[in-house]
């Protein structure tokens, strides 16, 4: 805006110094023929220079600059406008999803500790309070507690992954030492629900970090026994082809509805199915395996029919 106007400024200084200049000379011609001296011009070279089409053009000049300005100014507006506003979109969207993220966590720190301080404030009021009701109630706060410690360790372990963009100490890994030990970890909940867990997974090989792949398969397997019928079964399947490590894990359980899968990742997004509400967990599990599988720089997705079971597709990238 300010080059246009200067521009501007400088175009109607130049012509408008013509102007002047003709019609001084023809002050100056008037002058002496008024006072009898021979004319500056002679009639014939005389410039016919008349004082209404020199005041129009001078006029229309400024109305031509005034216009282009006011078209380049708000044009200029209009481009500012909509630039900004395209600028600051992902920072916007952020600060929204900071804030969704930050009432999310309160919200679910909220709920065990209101418990937690109910049952103590009733437990200190009743004066007759027996050994037996005591640790009832010492019972009930220490599974608040573990539901505090898991969702703090659920927000901890994201915001680590959060920031991590790239790691260059990947090392060369067995998938199936990876599985094995994901299943050692989660055995205990399939023995309670009476799953089996079946593995068909060859000398495949990969590159990444030993505990963030452990961690990935850990949240993809208990939440195929988490959200599998007692009695149900579980596969992990590995393959390999010319780019990629496939891992599918597969369960034959509630499934998800169709609808819902897009925001499955979302950070504590959890299915509004009745049966996925009363299982635990704080829809961080998928939020951190799509960390990890970025940070791996390979891709999950989840395929799911409601009431039938869902398989859970992990790629990664092969060892160089
Ligand atoms: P959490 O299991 O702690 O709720 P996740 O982020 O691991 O959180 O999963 C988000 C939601 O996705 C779950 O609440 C559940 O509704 C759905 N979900 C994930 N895995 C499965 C699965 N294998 N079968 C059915 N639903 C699933």
């Amino acid at each position: 805006m300010s080059v246009s106007l200067l521009f501007s400024f400088f175009i109607y200084e130049n012509v408008n110094r013509d102007f002047r200049r003709f019609e001084r000379m023809e002050e100056i011609s008037d002058e002496r023929e008024g006072s009898g001296l021979p004319p500056f011009h002679t009639r014939r070279t005389r410039p016919m220079i008349n004082p209404v089409l020199v005041a129009q053009a001078r006029s229309h000049l400024l109305t031509s600059l005034g216009i282009v300005n006011l078209v380049i100014i708000g044009g200029s507006a209009l481009a500012g406008y909509f630039l900004a506003g395209r600028t600051l979109q992902p920072i916007q969207e952020m600060v929204a999803g900071l804030n969704r993220f930050v009432s999310d966590a309160s919200h679910e720190l909220r709920t065990p500790l209101t418990s937690l301080r109910s049952e103590i404030e009733v437990g200190l009021r009743n004066k007759k309070l027996t050994l037996t009701e005591a640790r009832t109630l010492i019972t009930s706060n220490l599974e608040d507690v573990v539901r505090l410690q898991a969702l703090s360790n659920d927000l901890l372990t994201l915001t680590q992954y959060e920031k991590i963009t790239n790691v260059k100490t990947f090392e060369k890994l067995s998938l199936e030492e990876i599985i094995h030990r994901a299943v050692k970890i989660t055995q205990g909940l399939a023995k309670n629900k009476h799953i089996a867990i079946h593995v068909n997974i060859g000398g495949v090989m990969l590159q990444g970090s030993r505990q963030q792949l452990e961690e990935l398969f850990t949240i993809l397997l208990d939440n195929a026994i988490k959200y599998s019928h007692p009695k149900g079964v579980v596969t992990l399947t590995g393959t390999t082809d010319h780019h990629k490590v496939n891992v599918f894990v597969s369960d034959r359980g509630i499934g998800i509805d169709k609808k819902v899968i897009p925001f499955i990742f979302d950070r504590f997004y959890r299915a509004d199915t009745s049966r996925s509400k009363q299982t635990d967990g704080f829809g961080l599990g998928l939020s951190i395996a799509k960390k990890i599988v970025d940070i791996h720089k390979g891709s999950i997705e989840i395929e799911s029919t409601l009431r039938q079971g869902s398989t859970v597709t992990v790629k990664l990238p092969l060892p160089k």
